[in-house]
């Protein structure tokens, strides 16, 4: 006999940081962890995607810049002050503990669909909520873009790199213009012989600049456009590769040149709008990642886009249901550590 479902106020799909910030302020409203609320999560493991990240992956800005509400994440005094992804998780891991948050783990959602309550499908049985908060990440869709022909040598996406030493003496094409990709290419530079793409030209951050100055024009960009204000645009103007310790090093070996990007695949390798072709041993795909809202796909509610319409953290179409995290659509800055916060103190405060 199947069990009947559990009933709750509000049901979080997912336990990364998103999810954290918004069991944080679910609890700061009165709300008890287990009971009136519940997070549920697919891992196994604590962290979200930080533990799936490479080891040496430094993060974008220093501590007090990558906390979630109420506790700081412990300052990381090596390497700039810019913290490895195990540092965040350690990070995240107590985080939980000290607010008691009853992460139920290794429950995975399959779907949700609509009832006088939301009915959320789990492999362990169903939830009935009157909201449910989406914070699944992007970190289980890669994405890879489609170019013509095909290549046989090994490619892996930024979502699949652990370390430099895989790719010792190769010839490595890396792909991307952001943060991963400048990280990855700073050290796969010291062992192999890379090339760097990217749509654009890359543009880096000034020195002193990092990870606060996007979140900062993210907050500026959001409020004109609640205000209805022409758009002040996003950080072209700045750049938005952070210069941590690894990729300063690289432009002081001379590495940190891109080239536009190939027009095809070939069996080995690339051939260049020029026509002229090179040859290469692995591919390294660092060009992002998309929203996982698949377990969403019954409600209906994507847009031509692929994403769901919101006002704020809230899907027009179904106002019981927030996304957070995914992406400045769901709160200016809301994929980043402080991000997350403030969209998840939005988020609460409108249920
Ligand atoms: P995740 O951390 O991915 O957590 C989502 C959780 O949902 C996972 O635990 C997953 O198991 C669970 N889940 C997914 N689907 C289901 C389902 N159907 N049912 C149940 N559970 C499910 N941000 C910064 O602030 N600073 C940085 O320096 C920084 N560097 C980054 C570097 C890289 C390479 C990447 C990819 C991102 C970086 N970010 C950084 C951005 C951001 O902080 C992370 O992507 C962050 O992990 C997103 O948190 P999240 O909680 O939204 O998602």
């Amino acid at each position: 006999m199947e069990a009947a479902p559990r009933e709750v106020r509000a049901v979080v799909i997912g336990g990364g940081q998103a999810g954290l910030a918004t069991g944080y302020y679910l609890r700061r409203s009165g709300l008890t962890p287990g009971r009136d609320f519940v997070i549920l999560d697919a891992a196994t493991t604590v962290g979200g995607a930080w533990a799936r990240m490479w080891p040496t992956l430094r993060t974008f800005s220093p501590t007090q810049h990558s906390s979630l509400p109420g506790w700081m994440m412990p300052p990381w005094t090596g390497d700039g002050g810019y913290p490895p992804a195990a540092h965040v998780v350690d990070y995240l891991t107590r985080y939980e503990e000290r607010y008691d948050l009853d992460v139920r783990r290794s429950v995975s959602v399959e779907s949700v669909s609509r009832g006088e309550k939301l009915v959320v499908h789990t492999s362990d049985g169903d939830w009935l909520a009157d909201h449910i908060i989406s914070a699944t990440g992007t970190w289980s869709r890669p994405f890879v873009p489609t170019y013509p022909g095909s290549f046989v040598g090994r490619q892996l996406h930024t979502a699949g790199y652990r370390r430099a030493a895989d790719f010792a003496g190769e010839r490595v094409l890396i792909v991307g213009g952001g943060n991963s990709a400048a990280q990855i290419l700073a050290e796969v530079s010291q062992v192999a012989d890379t090339t760097w793409v990217t749509l654009r030209p890359p543009r880096f951050l000034p020195d002193d600049v990092d990870g606060r100055a996007l979140f900062e024009i993210a907050t500026r960009r959001h409020r004109v456009r609640q205000l209805g204000e022409p758009d002040t645009g996003g950080v072209a103007g700045l750049g938005d590769i952070v210069m941590v310790d690894s990729v300063r090093d690289a432009r002081d070996r001379d590495v940190l040149h891109a080239r536009r990007t190939f027009a095809r695949l070939i069996e080995h390798g690339v051939r260049w709008t020029d026509g002229g072709e090179s040859t290469f041993d692995t591919i390294v795909w660092c060009t992002g990642f998309r929203p996982a809202l698949s377990h969403l796909s019954r409600l209906g509610l994507r847009g031509p886009d692929g994403l769901i319409p919101t006002h704020g953290t809230q899907a027009i179409n179904e106002p019981r249901l927030h996304l957070i995290g995914y992406g400045d659509w769901t709160g200016p800055a809301s994929a980043t550590l402080i991000g997350a916060g403030r969209a998840a103190r939005d988020l609460v405060a409108g249920l």
